[in-house]
Protein backbone atom coordinates (compact mmCIF):
# COMPACT_ATOMS: atom_id res chain seq x y z
CA UNK A 1 0.00 0.00 0.00
CA UNK A 2 3.33 2.25 0.36
CA UNK A 3 3.60 2.38 -2.89
CA UNK A 4 -0.27 3.37 -3.50
CA UNK A 5 -0.08 6.39 -1.03
CA UNK A 6 3.24 7.30 -2.84
CA UNK A 7 1.73 7.74 -6.24
CA UNK A 8 -0.99 9.75 -4.47
CA UNK A 9 0.98 12.16 -2.08
CA UNK A 10 3.90 13.04 -5.29
CA UNK A 11 0.82 13.73 -7.58
CA UNK A 12 -0.13 17.47 -8.11
CA UNK A 13 -3.03 18.69 -7.10
CA UNK A 14 -3.82 21.99 -5.92
CA UNK A 15 -7.76 23.37 -5.15
CA UNK A 16 -8.65 23.77 -9.06
CA UNK A 17 -6.31 21.84 -10.42
CA UNK A 18 -7.35 18.30 -9.53
CA UNK A 19 -6.60 16.13 -13.01
CA UNK A 20 -3.51 14.14 -12.25
CA UNK A 21 -5.17 12.97 -9.25
CA UNK A 22 -8.61 12.32 -10.77
CA UNK A 23 -6.87 10.57 -13.82
CA UNK A 24 -4.89 8.33 -11.12
CA UNK A 25 -8.57 7.37 -9.48
CA UNK A 26 -10.07 6.48 -12.25
CA UNK A 27 -7.52 4.34 -13.48
CA UNK A 28 -7.35 2.36 -10.52
CA UNK A 29 -11.03 2.36 -10.12
CA UNK A 30 -11.26 1.36 -13.85
CA UNK A 31 -8.97 -1.67 -12.56
CA UNK A 32 -11.25 -2.65 -10.11
CA UNK A 33 -13.70 -2.95 -12.35
CA UNK A 34 -16.01 0.34 -11.35
CA UNK A 35 -17.63 2.73 -13.63
CA UNK A 36 -16.73 6.00 -12.82
CA UNK A 37 -18.44 9.80 -13.65
CA UNK A 38 -17.35 13.19 -13.27
CA UNK A 39 -19.69 16.30 -12.81
CA UNK A 40 -19.74 19.63 -13.89
CA UNK A 41 -16.98 20.53 -10.97
CA UNK A 42 -14.94 18.10 -11.22
CA UNK A 43 -15.55 15.43 -8.18
CA UNK A 44 -15.20 11.84 -9.75
CA UNK A 45 -17.72 9.78 -8.39
CA UNK A 46 -17.88 5.71 -8.80
CA UNK A 47 -21.46 3.47 -7.82
CA UNK A 48 -21.40 0.48 -6.19
CA UNK A 49 -24.97 -1.40 -5.94
CA UNK A 50 -24.63 -5.06 -6.39
CA UNK A 51 -28.17 -6.73 -6.02
CA UNK A 52 -31.46 -4.92 -7.27
CA UNK A 53 -33.23 -3.89 -3.72
CA UNK A 54 -35.39 -0.86 -4.34
CA UNK A 55 -35.52 0.29 -0.55
CA UNK A 56 -31.18 -0.37 0.26
CA UNK A 57 -29.92 2.59 1.62
CA UNK A 58 -27.77 5.31 -0.01
CA UNK A 59 -23.90 5.42 1.14
CA UNK A 60 -22.06 8.16 -0.26
CA UNK A 61 -18.47 7.85 0.92
CA UNK A 62 -16.30 11.12 0.40
CA UNK A 63 -12.51 12.23 0.32
CA UNK A 64 -11.21 15.24 -1.08
CA UNK A 65 -8.81 15.19 -4.32
CA UNK A 66 -7.73 18.66 -3.78
CA UNK A 67 -4.75 19.72 -1.58
CA UNK A 68 -3.24 23.30 -0.14
CA UNK A 69 -0.69 25.09 -2.53
CA UNK A 70 -0.29 28.78 -3.55
CA UNK A 71 -1.27 30.92 -6.97
CA UNK A 72 0.56 33.05 -8.77
CA UNK A 73 -0.55 37.13 -8.28
CA UNK A 74 2.37 38.78 -9.25
CA UNK A 75 5.53 38.47 -11.79
CA UNK A 76 8.35 41.20 -10.80
CA UNK A 77 10.90 42.67 -13.19
CA UNK A 78 13.47 40.37 -11.27
CA UNK A 79 11.39 37.65 -11.59
CA UNK A 80 10.12 36.77 -8.07
CA UNK A 81 6.85 35.89 -7.86
CA UNK A 82 4.00 36.74 -5.07
CA UNK A 83 1.44 34.39 -4.18
CA UNK A 84 -2.13 33.71 -2.57
CA UNK A 85 -2.67 30.73 -0.79
CA UNK A 86 -4.76 28.10 -1.71
CA UNK A 87 -6.28 26.59 1.18
CA UNK A 88 -5.56 27.06 4.93
CA UNK A 89 -1.56 27.23 4.27
CA UNK A 90 -0.08 29.38 7.15
CA UNK A 91 3.04 31.97 6.13
CA UNK A 92 5.23 31.15 8.74
CA UNK A 93 5.56 27.58 7.36
CA UNK A 94 6.35 29.07 3.67
CA UNK A 95 9.59 29.66 4.19
CA UNK A 96 12.36 27.51 2.93
CA UNK A 97 9.44 25.30 0.94
CA UNK A 98 10.00 24.44 -2.47
CA UNK A 99 7.06 24.84 -5.04
CA UNK A 100 5.93 22.14 -7.78
CA UNK A 101 4.12 24.24 -10.90
CA UNK A 102 2.05 21.72 -13.10
CA UNK A 103 4.27 22.36 -15.25
CA UNK A 104 7.52 21.30 -13.60
CA UNK A 105 8.48 24.74 -12.78
CA UNK A 106 10.32 24.50 -9.42
CA UNK A 107 10.41 27.63 -6.54
CA UNK A 108 11.58 28.21 -3.82
CA UNK A 109 9.42 30.43 -0.91
CA UNK A 110 11.75 33.12 0.44
CA UNK A 111 11.23 35.79 3.18
CA UNK A 112 11.92 39.45 2.93
CA UNK A 113 13.57 40.57 6.18
CA UNK A 114 10.61 40.68 9.13
CA UNK A 115 11.12 43.30 12.05
CA UNK A 116 9.13 42.96 15.21
CA UNK A 117 6.97 40.29 16.29
CA UNK A 118 4.31 39.77 13.89
CA UNK A 119 3.95 36.87 12.36
CA UNK A 120 4.90 36.82 8.86
CA UNK A 121 2.18 37.87 6.37
CA UNK A 122 1.99 36.51 2.94
CA UNK A 123 3.08 39.86 1.94
CA UNK A 124 6.88 39.44 3.02
CA UNK A 125 6.81 36.26 1.04
CA UNK A 126 7.83 35.94 -2.45
CA UNK A 127 8.89 32.29 -4.85
CA UNK A 128 11.86 33.05 -6.51
CA UNK A 129 12.26 29.86 -9.70
CA UNK A 130 15.89 31.15 -10.06
CA UNK A 131 15.10 32.71 -13.18
CA UNK A 132 17.63 35.76 -13.88
CA UNK A 133 14.73 38.27 -14.87
CA UNK A 134 11.02 38.29 -15.77
CA UNK A 135 11.23 36.96 -19.53
CA UNK A 136 13.01 33.99 -18.09
CA UNK A 137 10.19 32.86 -15.72
CA UNK A 138 7.97 30.05 -17.00
CA UNK A 139 4.88 30.27 -14.88
CA UNK A 140 2.05 32.98 -15.17
CA UNK A 141 -0.73 34.80 -12.94
CA UNK A 142 -2.95 32.84 -11.60
CA UNK A 143 -0.33 29.78 -12.04
CA UNK A 144 -0.81 26.99 -9.08
CA UNK A 145 1.65 25.39 -7.07
CA UNK A 146 1.89 22.34 -4.39
CA UNK A 147 4.74 21.84 -2.05
CA UNK A 148 7.42 19.19 -3.45
CA UNK A 149 8.50 16.99 -1.19
CA UNK A 150 8.85 12.69 -1.58
CA UNK A 151 7.40 10.83 0.45
CA UNK A 152 9.55 8.92 3.73
CA UNK A 153 8.85 6.16 5.36
CA UNK A 154 9.88 5.81 9.05
CA UNK A 155 8.82 2.53 11.01
CA UNK A 156 4.64 2.53 10.94
CA UNK A 157 4.76 6.76 10.30
CA UNK A 158 4.38 8.12 6.65
CA UNK A 159 5.68 11.62 6.43
CA UNK A 160 4.49 13.54 2.80
CA UNK A 161 2.88 16.62 1.87
CA UNK A 162 -1.01 16.05 0.96
CA UNK A 163 -1.59 13.05 3.58
CA UNK A 164 -4.83 16.05 3.64
CA UNK A 165 -6.39 14.34 1.88
CA UNK A 166 -4.98 11.66 -0.87
CA UNK A 167 -5.02 9.34 2.52
CA UNK A 168 -8.90 9.40 2.52
CA UNK A 169 -8.53 8.92 -1.33
CA UNK A 170 -6.58 5.92 -0.45
CA UNK A 171 -8.88 4.29 2.23
CA UNK A 172 -11.97 4.50 -0.33
CA UNK A 173 -10.11 2.62 -2.70
CA UNK A 174 -8.99 0.26 -0.43
CA UNK A 175 -12.56 -0.07 1.20
CA UNK A 176 -14.07 -0.43 -2.72
CA UNK A 177 -11.31 -2.88 -3.37
CA UNK A 178 -12.18 -5.11 -0.18
CA UNK A 179 -15.37 -5.01 -0.20
CA UNK A 180 -17.40 -8.57 -0.51
CA UNK A 181 -20.73 -7.06 -0.55
CA UNK A 182 -22.97 -4.82 0.91
CA UNK A 183 -26.67 -4.31 1.21
CA UNK A 184 -26.58 -0.81 0.50
CA UNK A 185 -26.20 1.69 -2.56
CA UNK A 186 -22.34 3.28 -2.28
CA UNK A 187 -21.23 5.90 -3.82
CA UNK A 188 -17.36 6.50 -3.78
CA UNK A 189 -16.70 10.06 -3.93
CA UNK A 190 -13.72 12.19 -5.23
CA UNK A 191 -14.22 15.68 -4.33
CA UNK A 192 -12.68 18.76 -5.66
CA UNK A 193 -11.95 22.18 -3.98
CA UNK A 194 -12.53 20.97 -0.17
CA UNK A 195 -9.75 23.34 0.97
CA UNK A 196 -11.22 26.29 -0.42
CA UNK A 197 -14.26 25.77 1.68
CA UNK A 198 -16.25 22.52 0.82
CA UNK A 199 -17.21 23.39 -2.80
CA UNK A 200 -17.16 20.14 -4.49
CA UNK A 201 -18.97 18.07 -1.50
CA UNK A 202 -22.43 20.44 -1.73
CA UNK A 203 -23.12 19.70 -5.66
CA UNK A 204 -21.69 16.25 -5.24
CA UNK A 205 -23.91 15.37 -2.14
CA UNK A 206 -26.56 17.32 -3.77
CA UNK A 207 -26.36 14.79 -7.28
CA UNK A 208 -26.13 11.63 -4.76
CA UNK A 209 -29.27 12.67 -2.57
CA UNK A 210 -27.99 10.02 0.05
CA UNK A 211 -29.24 8.46 3.06
CA UNK A 212 -26.35 8.66 5.07
CA UNK A 213 -22.91 10.53 4.16
CA UNK A 214 -19.23 9.62 6.06
CA UNK A 215 -16.17 11.78 5.02
CA UNK A 216 -12.60 10.24 5.52
CA UNK A 217 -10.42 13.70 6.08
CA UNK A 218 -7.47 14.12 8.70
CA UNK A 219 -7.58 14.80 11.40
CA UNK A 220 -4.95 17.41 14.15
CA UNK A 221 -3.77 15.90 17.26
CA UNK A 222 -2.91 16.66 20.46
CA UNK A 223 0.50 14.28 21.35
CA UNK A 224 3.06 17.06 20.35
CA UNK A 225 4.69 18.83 23.22
CA UNK A 226 2.77 21.57 24.09
CA UNK A 227 0.28 20.74 21.54
CA UNK A 228 -3.40 21.94 23.20
CA UNK A 229 -4.86 18.98 25.00
CA UNK A 230 -6.93 16.93 22.42
CA UNK A 231 -8.08 13.24 22.80
CA UNK A 232 -6.14 12.67 19.64
CA UNK A 233 -2.81 10.73 18.91
CA UNK A 234 -0.82 8.86 15.87
CA UNK A 235 -1.39 5.17 15.82
CA UNK A 236 -4.31 4.75 18.45
CA UNK A 237 -7.04 3.69 15.78
CA UNK A 238 -8.91 6.15 13.25
CA UNK A 239 -11.04 8.94 15.07
CA UNK A 240 -14.35 8.79 14.73
CA UNK A 241 -15.78 12.63 14.40
CA UNK A 242 -18.42 14.17 17.11
CA UNK A 243 -17.75 17.50 16.61
CA UNK A 244 -15.46 20.49 14.49
CA UNK A 245 -15.93 24.08 14.08
CA UNK A 246 -18.41 23.20 11.25
CA UNK A 247 -20.52 20.52 12.42
CA UNK A 248 -21.83 18.18 14.90
CA UNK A 249 -21.90 14.92 13.75
CA UNK A 250 -25.25 13.08 13.49
CA UNK A 251 -26.04 10.47 16.78
CA UNK A 252 -26.85 7.91 15.06
CA UNK A 253 -24.20 7.98 12.35
CA UNK A 254 -21.48 7.92 15.37
CA UNK A 255 -23.36 4.89 17.15
CA UNK A 256 -23.03 3.37 13.37
CA UNK A 257 -19.18 4.11 13.55
CA UNK A 258 -18.41 2.94 16.85
CA UNK A 259 -21.00 -0.23 16.68
CA UNK A 260 -18.49 -1.23 13.31
CA UNK A 261 -15.32 -0.16 14.75
CA UNK A 262 -16.41 -2.52 17.81
CA UNK A 263 -17.79 -5.72 15.90
CA UNK A 264 -14.23 -5.60 13.34
CA UNK A 265 -12.09 -4.74 16.94
CA UNK A 266 -10.84 -1.81 15.30
CA UNK A 267 -9.18 0.52 18.06
CA UNK A 268 -10.33 3.52 17.68
CA UNK A 269 -10.13 7.47 19.30
CA UNK A 270 -13.19 9.90 19.82
CA UNK A 271 -12.99 13.75 17.99
CA UNK A 272 -13.53 16.95 19.00
CA UNK A 273 -12.15 18.92 16.89
CA UNK A 274 -12.05 23.04 17.42
CA UNK A 275 -10.88 24.35 14.20
CA UNK A 276 -11.46 22.81 10.81
CA UNK A 277 -14.08 20.92 9.49
CA UNK A 278 -14.11 18.82 6.32
CA UNK A 279 -16.63 17.37 3.32
CA UNK A 280 -18.98 15.92 5.94
CA UNK A 281 -20.79 19.87 6.81
CA UNK A 282 -21.36 20.73 3.17
CA UNK A 283 -22.82 16.56 2.83
CA UNK A 284 -24.78 16.87 6.11
CA UNK A 285 -26.42 20.54 4.92
CA UNK A 286 -27.09 19.27 1.28
CA UNK A 287 -30.52 19.18 0.03
CA UNK A 288 -32.91 19.18 2.95
CA UNK A 289 -30.30 17.63 5.29
CA UNK A 290 -28.96 14.72 5.36
CA UNK A 291 -27.01 12.72 8.85
CA UNK A 292 -23.37 12.59 8.42
CA UNK A 293 -20.26 11.63 10.05
CA UNK A 294 -16.71 11.75 9.53
CA UNK A 295 -13.51 9.26 9.89
CA UNK A 296 -10.53 11.43 10.59
CA UNK A 297 -7.13 9.79 10.12
CA UNK A 298 -4.77 11.32 13.10
CA UNK A 299 -2.58 13.53 11.41
CA UNK A 300 0.49 15.85 12.86
CA UNK A 301 1.58 19.40 11.10
CA UNK A 302 -1.56 19.05 8.90
CA UNK A 303 -1.00 21.97 6.15
CA UNK A 304 2.60 21.84 5.70
CA UNK A 305 4.99 20.35 3.70
CA UNK A 306 5.71 17.60 5.73
CA UNK A 307 2.54 15.66 7.07
CA UNK A 308 2.34 13.01 9.49
CA UNK A 309 0.38 10.00 10.04
CA UNK A 310 0.15 6.34 11.46
CA UNK A 311 -0.06 3.22 9.02
CA UNK A 312 -1.94 1.46 11.82
CA UNK A 313 -4.57 4.72 11.78
CA UNK A 314 -5.42 3.98 8.15
CA UNK A 315 -5.72 0.60 8.17
CA UNK A 316 -8.08 0.43 11.43
CA UNK A 317 -10.23 3.01 8.98
CA UNK A 318 -10.18 0.52 6.05
CA UNK A 319 -11.68 -2.35 8.52
CA UNK A 320 -13.62 -0.06 10.25
CA UNK A 321 -15.12 0.98 6.66
CA UNK A 322 -15.53 -2.47 5.46
CA UNK A 323 -17.42 -3.69 8.27
CA UNK A 324 -19.94 -0.74 8.28
CA UNK A 325 -20.89 -1.29 4.82
CA UNK A 326 -20.25 -4.68 5.26
CA UNK A 327 -24.26 -5.01 7.33
CA UNK A 328 -27.42 -2.86 7.93
CA UNK A 329 -26.92 0.51 9.09
ZN1 LIG B 1 -8.67 17.66 4.28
Amino acid sequence: MISLINRYVTAFGPSGNEDEVRSLLQADLKQLGAETQIDALGNLSCLHAPGKDKNRSRVLLMAHMDEIGVMVSHIDAQGFCRFLPLGGVRAPWCVGARVRFGNGAIGIIGAEPHEGSTALKFEDLYIDLGASDQSAVTVNIGDSACFDRPLEASGQRLIAKSLDDRIGCVVLLETLRRLRSTPHAVAFVFSVQEEMGLRGAGVAAFGFDPDFGIAVDVTRTGDTPKARPMEVALGKGPAIKLRDSGMLADPAVVRSLRAAADHAKVPYQLEVLEHGTTDARAIQTARSGVPAGCISIPCRYVHTPSEMVDMRDVEGAIRLLVDLLGRKL
